[in-house]
């Protein structure tokens, strides 16, 4: 009888000191914050850049498609899974490095954004206020350019330092990125590994006060209370997205486990074991209704993984 053939990335689950987690046919309804998505083929969390080019370089010789994930945040993955690689940068990728000379941070992708946040603001540095209450990490809030309706990561970027299987470790100005509206120019098969941001010298008091006053906003108008991805649209240029599903009577509505949240309409929320497709359901029927009465598509902010289209 043959023997089976082991791929190398199989054999790494059980290589202690490799240094990464190699996980197969992991659910990735543990990693979203909606709580939703079925098994990738593997879930890798890589703790050096040598594990991280050792990854890639199975994905190449493998022929398997990857992904960069962060906290899954943003992210609508199917129900059937993704046929694929789920990339998550931990170990090096979550330090920081103050440069108090200069007021700035060199911080790796992998790092939870709300820990930057606090380390800032206990270091009495001003500058990411913004992101008080965003989840995800450092990686993703650069590849959405996250912020808020008045700011956002790009305008504190002094550089970022990307992976790819071609071109190896890349470092860009700040200056060289387009940073848009939940948009940057980061290129699909580039893995966000490093940041340098640009703080300034603020007095404590003021710091926290305004974020204070920015979570107090955040927990009035979103429900935080249900699984979600924040924000499902973008909101169309001089349009509120959660005004015009509200408008065309959708606030509320249901398919499935999910709905769209009766506290703001441009949340569709798991309130009940939903399943990608009853996101998917939602988001179609949104887009449509609002084109049909006024004429606007709806595009998504939320990304997706594991679909055919
Ligand atoms: C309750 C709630 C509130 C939210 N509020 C806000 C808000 O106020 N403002 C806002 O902008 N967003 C908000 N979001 C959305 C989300 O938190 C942000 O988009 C966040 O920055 C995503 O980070 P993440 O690490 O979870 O990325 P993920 O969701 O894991 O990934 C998002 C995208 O980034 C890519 N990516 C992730 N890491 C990397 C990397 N290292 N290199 C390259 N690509 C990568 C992924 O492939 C994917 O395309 C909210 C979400 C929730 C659930």
């Amino acid at each position: 009888m043959a023997a089976r053939h082991c791929s190398e990335l199989e054999l790494l689950q059980f290589d202690d000191s490799f240094p990464a987690d190699v996980r197969l046919n992991e659910p990735m309804s543990r990693h979203t914050t909606y709580r939703i998505g079925g098994p990738a083929h593997a879930y890798v969390e890589a703790q050096s850049v040598g594990a991280l080019n050792t990854i890639l370089r199975i994905c190449r010789d493998e022929n398997l498609a990857w992904c960069a994930v962060g906290k899954g945040s943003n992210l609508l993955v199917s129900d059937e899974g993704y046929d694929g690689v789920v990339i998550v940068l931990a170990g090096e990728f979550r330090n920081w490095r103050f440069d108090e000379e200069h007021c700035r941070v060199t911080v790796g992708a992998g790092t939870i954004l709300s820990r930057l946040v606090q380390e800032v603001f206990h270091r009495g540095y001003s500058g990411m206020e913004f992101a008080v209450g965003t989840p995800g990490t450092v990686g993703g809030a650069l590849r959405m350019n996250a912020g808020t309706r008045d700011d956002w990561i790009g305008n504190r970027v002094v550089s970022v330092t990307v992976m790819s299987p071609e071109k190896g470790l890349v470092r860009y100005a700040g200056e060289d990125i387009q940073w848009g509206y939940r948009s940057t120019s980061f290129l699909p098969n580039e893995i966000i590994v490093e940041c340098e941001l640009q703080l300034e010298r603020a007095l404590s008091g003021n710091i926290n006060e305004k974020m204070r006053a920015l979570l107090e906003r955040r927990k009035a108008s979103q429900p935080l209370n249900y699984p979600s991805c924040g924000s499902v649209f973008r909101n169309p240029e001089g349009h509120s997205a959660g005004a015009l599903i509200e408008e065309v009577g959708l606030k509320g509505h249901t398919h499935g486990g999910a709905q769209i949240s009766t506290k703001h309409a441009n949340f569709i929320v798991n309130v009940d074991n939903a399943t990608a497709e009853d996101v998917r359901q939602l988001i179609a029927l949104a887009q449509s209704k609002v084109n049909e009465r006024y004429g606007i598509e709806l595009q998504t902010e939320v990304k997706f993984l594991g679909f055919e289209d």
